[in-house]
């Protein structure tokens, strides 16, 4: 393990979160024109001016009422508000010729106005023979976020991003390394969304045209610390049109590494959405430094949080663990897993374990099948449903990792959270020796 220290300069992944690698099929987009078919592609002028760090208002980023309110500010008529919204909310597109119920003399500047391009799209990778299409969008300021979408038989999934970088450090994280660069706009959330729209239905997936059925904030950032963006973003998601996009509330999954007093807000917003905690180790002795936000928030006190998320909503809550070889895949972890949910009850809690994905020159790898196998026995074997988070798209994460951790040597804070875990598994080692 002294090895490990050595080995600390990792080259890690943005989207680590799933198996192995194959073949990957990527491509660079050149031309916006050619990723960005509708208004995303117009200039954005007055409205879009914006302040640092902030990005350009735009119409997703307003309720109904407040849309209303904005275009009145502009000299336009309330019901504006209500065609545009149908438009963007159910048609998913915003071009100047299909606008037809809206004179032509003033659909310029409302586009410009209130659509500003926010995200350009940079990059495509396809894996998955065409099912799975992760794409780098970069925003205004040059930042770069990614969304994955991925089509299953029954449901097409997109992951989305809610921060650019992220700023939790958990030193598997390929995210984490580079650090938080800020957090997203609702609109460049909600942009993230219909543009995906957009591409599947016009059938980039292959197998043809479909529509997005489930949505996770499994992307980049921790989505519970942009809390009052994915609040804005989940009424946009989930309200029918011409309000929002009128996604089903329980095909959408907020994933959290435990910030447990917005877990309470999520849960008193009364969404009905799923909630998903990253918990990756039952105790603290290990998860202090494998999670740096545990120093705050005990492994207790988070499984308490996802607890009450449940008796709120109803709602089965996701516990995922990633497996990590030898750090937290064993048995008696398993089992003291399983206590602890079922001693808070039976039948809420679903695990996910997620064999960690492993990075190039990292020393930290997946669990051996066996392992992993095992692990899942003891939870199922406990009464706990329990199933392997499925590997699609690891591929193309792979790839692309890079682009996200461009931040050379990465965030003072990750350095010390990858150091905290190497002397955590010296410490372990040693002892053992003896
Ligand atoms: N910040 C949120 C959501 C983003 S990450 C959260 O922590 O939940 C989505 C999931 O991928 C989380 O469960 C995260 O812990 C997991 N993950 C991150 N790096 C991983 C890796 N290398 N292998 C497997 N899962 C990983």
């Amino acid at each position: 393990m002294a090895e490990i220290a050595k080995k600390q300069k990792k080259t890690l992944t943005a989207f680590p979160h799933k198996g192995t690698r194959t073949k990957v099929n990527t491509h660079a987009v050149s031309s916006p024109h050619q990723v960005l078919p509708d208004s995303t592609n117009a200039p954005f002028l007055s409205f879009a001016g914006t302040s640092k760090g902030k990005a350009p208002m735009h119409f997703a980023d307003f309720s109904y009422d407040e849309r209303k309110e904005k275009l009145k500010e502009k000299g336009y008529p309330a019901f504006r508000a209500d065609q545009l919204s149908r438009h963007y909310f159910e048609r998913h597109r915003i071009d100047e010729e299909e606008l037809t119920d809206i004179p032509q003399a003033q659909r310029k500047d409302i586009i410009r106005s209130f659509f500003p391009p926010l995200l350009t799209k940079v990059r495509e990778l396809v894996a998955d023979k065409g099912k799975t299409i992760k794409s780098v969008w970069k925003l205004y300021d040059g930042h770069l976020i990614e969304t994955v979408l991925m089509r299953y038989p029954k449901r097409t999934t997109l992951c989305i991003s809610s921060q650019a970088g992220c700023g939790m450090a958990c030193p598997f994280c390929a995210t984490g390394q580079g650090g938080l660069q800020r957090n997203l706009s609702t609109a460049e959330i909600v942009e993230q969304v219909r543009l995906n729209m957009v591409m599947a239905e016009n059938g980039a997936l292959s197998g043809g045209p479909t529509r997005i059925s489930n949505i996770v904030f499994m992307g980049m950032g921790e989505p519970l610390s942009n809390w009052l963006r994915v609040k804005n973003t989940l009424h946009r998601l989930i309200e029918s049109p011409p309000n929002g996009f009128g996604l089903a509330a329980r095909n959408i999954t907020v994933s959290t590494v435990g910030m447990v007093p917005v877990i309470k807000k999520l849960k008193e917003e009364g969404f009905q959405v799923t909630l998903a905690v990253s918990l990756h180790a039952p105790d603290d002795e290990l998860r202090d430094p494998l999670i740096p936000l545990n120093a705050k928030f005990k492994v207790d006190e988070v499984l308490d949080a996802a607890f009450d998320y449940y008796t709120g909503t109803k709602r089965r809550v996701s516990i995922e663990y990633a497996l990590i070889k030898n750090m937290n895949d064993h048995e008696w972890r398993a089992e003291l897993l399983a206590k602890k949910i079922n001693e808070r009850g039976r039948g809420w809690a679903h695990v996910n374990p997620i064999p960690l994905n492993p990075t190039p020159e990292s020393v930290w790898t997946a669990s051996t099948y066996e392992a992993q196998e095992k692990f899942v026995r003891i939870l199922s074997d406990a009464g706990i449903a329990t199933s392997l988070r499925d590997t699609r798209g690891s591929d193309i994460d792979g790839a692309c990792g890079q682009l996200a951790t461009e931040v050379k040597g990465g965030s003072p804070k990750a350095r010390q959270a990858r150091c905290a875990v190497d002397d955590f598994m010296e410490t372990r080692r040693v002892q053992a020796e003896k």
